[in-house]
Parts: C-alpha cells; sequence; structure tokens
C-alpha cells in the first residue's frame, strides 16, 4: 500500500479526515472536514504517522523544529523527538508571532518549520518570518496536510506528508445544500 494510502487511512479510522457536508467555524461549508489534532491525542499514532516524514526529510540539515501554536506544537514535538532535534513554537502575541517562554535562536541556526494543516501558508509564512527576525535561517517547510490547492508556495522546499483537496463554499452557494444535504458540524455527536 502507498505510504499516502496508509495515512490516509490512519486519518480516516479516527476522523481526522471526513467526508460529507460540514459546517466550518468560519461559517463556511465545505466537502471535507480535517482535524490532525484527533490523530495526535494517541501519541503512539503520532509516531507512526511523522515517523514517516521523518524518514522522508532524514538527509534535511537542521538543528530546530519550530511550529506555529497551537495545532504544530504536538507534530513539531514529534517531529523532533524522532530526529533527535530541538522543538519550539512560536506563538501569537497582538496577531503577531513571536518567540516566547524564553526560547531563541543562534545566529545561524538552520530551522524546519512544522504546521500541521497548511491551508493558505498565511502562519506558516509568519513563523518564517519570526525565525527570521530571532536570526534564524529556514531550511525547509513541512505540514502533515496541505490542503492548500496549490496556493501555499514557499522559497525553500516543501515537504507536506498529504495533499488533500477541500471545497470550501459561502452557505448561500453551496452545491450540497442545492442538492439537500444535512450540513454537520463536525465534533458533535449526529456525524456518524
Ligand atoms: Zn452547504
Amino acid at each position: 500500500m502507498l505510504i499516502q494510502d496508509k495515512i490516509l487511512d490512519i486519518y480516516k479510522k479516527h476522523d481526522a479526515l471526513l467526508e460529507g457536508h460540514f459546517l466550518l467555524s468560519s461559517g463556511l461549508h465545505s466537502d471535507r472536514f480535517l482535524q490532525s489534532a484527533l490523530i495526535m491525542q494517541y501519541p503512539h499514532i503520532a509516531e507512526k504517522v511523522v515517523s514517516e516524514l521523518a524518514d522522508q526529510m532524514y538527509d534535511v540539515p537542521f538543528t530546530t523544529v519550530v511550529s506555529p501554536a497551537v495545532g504544530g506544537i504536538r507534530f513539531g514535538y514529534e517531529f523532533g523527538r524522532l530526529l533527535k532535534k530541538r522543538a519550539i513554537f512560536t506563538e501569537r502575541v497582538n496577531e503577531v508571532m513571536t518567540f516566547k517562554r524564553g526560547f531563541a535562536l543562534e545566529p545561524g541556526e538552520k530551522v524546519v518549520i512544522a504546521e500541521d494543516v497548511v491551508t493558505t501558508g498565511k502562519s506558516t509564512k509568519e513563523c518564517m518570518d519570526a525565525v527570521i527576525a530571532a536570526g534564524g535561517d529556514v531550511v525547509a517547510i513541512t505540514c502533515l496536510v496541505d490542503r492548500s490547492n496549490g496556493v501555499a508556495q514557499f522559497d525553500v522546499p516543501f515537504y507536506p506528508l498529504l495533499q488533500i483537496d477541500v471545497s470550501v463554499y459561502e452557505p448561500g452557494d453551496c452545491p450540497l445544500c442545492k442538492k439537500g444535504l444535512e450540513v454537520v458540524k463536525p465534533g458533535s455527536r449526529n456525524i456518524k
């Protein structure tokens, strides 16, 4: 079985990838729902999933993994653990991605950014800016899921574990609503 299919199976088994008609927290509707935290809640399964990426990126020279909080923290931790690297994270302070908690980088420290889901690439780029502002050097970006449909582009190598297309619709212009499909809120009990 292909690695992508194996990982997709794990996502589906844990309801981390749902297909149907969903109401997102943004108010928009979508045909798929992704929640990597549902994988990351089981450390032994997180290890299995992240080890695929750790294998792919074994030769990338870096010393530190940096993740944007909150979604990327567990992924970054597991990725750093498997490759025996330091794992730190950025947080928003007044909307700006910042290192807190005494986290710091050496000048020119080689960094891989680890994000759970890349939707537009915006928070990834903000995390890159924080690394550069702190004196670090971003050598690659990785994520569990790239759902940007090719929109997210970076000027360093990009290693997504999965690439999944997700269609998002305004509620007034949603083909799934027009088909009469009931819209469900992910996480609610009527989802199965
Ligand atoms: Zn709809």
